[in-house]
């Protein structure tokens, strides 16, 4: 089977017209899959890479993310969202009563963060945003 790549437009398309349809989508693989079957319509069959189409999605107006996680290492440095690519900014709290700071990372991109105890993606779920 031959397969073609697709163009940001071409993903960008089908992904509209598939979070339109569906509203929700569970995971990033049944999204590729479901954005791949709608390009394919013109007899030639697309496939598009999850890490891009995710990239896509987020740089798109009409996508929410929603990340979900699990817990790693807390000694592991990020500096890099591992979600987009974008830098991590970090944010300092202090907290009301006892002064105590927890240090934060966040993805202006994306919306990611941790704290000390990483958080690392294990699925992504997106929405139409309304
Ligand atoms: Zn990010």
């Amino acid at each position: 089977m031959h397969y073609h790549i697709p163009s940001d437009e071409q993903v960008l398309n089908g992904l509209k017209k598939v979070l339109e349809k569906f509203r929700t989508v569970s995971s990033q693989n049944k999204l590729k899959t479901l954005v791949s079957k709608k390009l394919t319509a013109k007899k030639k069959n697309y496939n598009v890479s999850g890490s891009r189409l995710r990239n896509i999605a987020i740089n798109s107006d009409f996508v929410k993310l929603e990340i979900h996680t699990r817990e790693g290492d807390p000694k592991k440095l990020l500096t890099k969202c591992p979600v987009c690519g974008n830098i991590l900014n970090r944010v300092k709290n202090l907290t009301i009563w006892g002064g105590e700071v927890t240090i934060e990372f966040r993805c202006k991109k994306c919306n990611y963060w941790t704290g000390k105890k990483k958080r690392i993606p294990t699925r992504y779920v997106f929405h139409l945003k309304k």
